[in-house]
């Protein structure tokens, strides 16, 4: 298909460009650069240097690349600047966000895959968590997320678009060649930091909390590789063929770890040890979440080819080592 990846200079999308590539797709991106990398566009797919609420550049990316869908990854999506940001968050994730849809309108490009998380939920109800939970977010960045999710279960309704939002859960690894991988400014996640403590590029990492009513008392996460989570969003691009379908999968591993375990596996796989401190709990931070993923294995036939913890963070730890500094290296 002819596809055009909105943010797909960014963590996510940038694994799924070069996945679609690989899958025989025909691949274009649009990516204001804000937070994504050209250096992680692939050479020969076409850069739409826009933010996607430019109906004008939007609707002449969607003419150019002949896209028969979008997917879409443009999104702020740091908790923590969500809550000190609010309205900065809606006006990216939402009001930019309806602004591509108006320009697929107008361009009868009816089909999307959606950027969706886990954060929709709030605090959920049961653990593993399946679809079906009550969403209550308890920051704006859930908040913005659940806002779009609403809104294109209407265009579905109203106007035949056909869509699946995935609700990730902790992205994280990098590609199988160190080619591309987490690049974040300021860097949040507990994987990327670990690893720089480890190999001592930043202090020791911050374990925060021990006090969670989890095994170890540290919180439970569902850590899946971003090239199975990139891959899904492809799996799912048969399913989009009748119009007015409105999917929604979690996806996760459904493994969960502790930080405890994202220590130790950084430890042997760095073979060396992860200097730490533990530090009070973070606000906002859920004891676990992780993810009943029995829907999209059944649906899409997806399985997570990273099935470990450890697997995972070796190619983490393989792209921070290629480059130091990501991608100004
Ligand atoms: N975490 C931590 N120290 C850090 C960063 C994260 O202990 O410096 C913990 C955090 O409390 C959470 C888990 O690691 O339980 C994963 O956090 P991350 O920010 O990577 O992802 P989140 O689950 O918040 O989306």
């Amino acid at each position: 298909m002819n596809v055009l990846v909105v943010g797909g200079a960014g963590y996510i999308g940038s694994h799924c460009v070069r996945q679609a590539l690989a899958a025989g797709h025909k691949v274009a991106v649009l990516d204001d650069l804000s937070y994504g990398h050209a250096e992680s566009v692939p050479a020969g797919v076409k850069l739409f240097r826009s933010d996607m609420g430019d109906q004008t550049a939007v609707r002449a990316g969607l003419r150019e690349s002949a896209a028969e869908v979008v997917i879409d990854f443009a999104a702020f999506t740091n908790v923590g600047e969500s809550v000190q940001q609010p309205a900065r968050y809606h006006e990216n994730n939402v009001v930019r966000t309806e602004g591509l849809l108006q320009a697929m309108r107008a361009e009868g490009v009816k089909k999307l895959v959606f950027s969706s998380t886990c954060a929709t939920y709030g605090i959920p109800e049961k653990m593993p968590m399946t679809e079906d939970l009550a969403q209550n977010p308890i920051n704006p960045y859930g908040a913005t997320k659940l806002a779009v999710e609403l809104r294109l279960r209407e265009l579905a309704s109203s106007h035949g678009l056909s869509f699946a939002a995935f609700r990730y859960f902790n992205a994280a690894g990098a590609s199988a060649d160190a080619a591309i991988g987490e690049d974040h400014s300021p860097e949040t996640h507990l994987i990327p930091l670990a690893i720089a403590a480890a190999l001592g590029r930043r202090p020791p990492l911050q374990v925060f909390g021990t006090d969670y009513p989890t095994p170890d008392g540290t919180c439970l996460r569902d850590y899946v590789h971003v090239d199975d989570l990139s891959r899904a969003h492809l799996d799912v691009l048969p399913k989009l063929s009748q119009p007015g379908q409105a999917l929604f999968y979690n996806l996760g591993t459904g493994t969960p770890y502790s930080v405890k375990d994202v220590i130790a596996s950084v430890g042997r796989v760095l073979g060396r040890p992860v200097p730490h401190a533990f530090v009070p709990r973070r606000e906002g931070d859920p004891p676990a979440l992780y993810a009943d993923a029995s829907k999209v294995r059944r649906e899409l036939g997806w399985v997570p080819r990273y099935d470990t913890l450890d697997s995972i963070v070796l190619t983490a730890c393989n792209w921070h080592l290629a480059r130091p500094k990501g991608y100004a290296s």
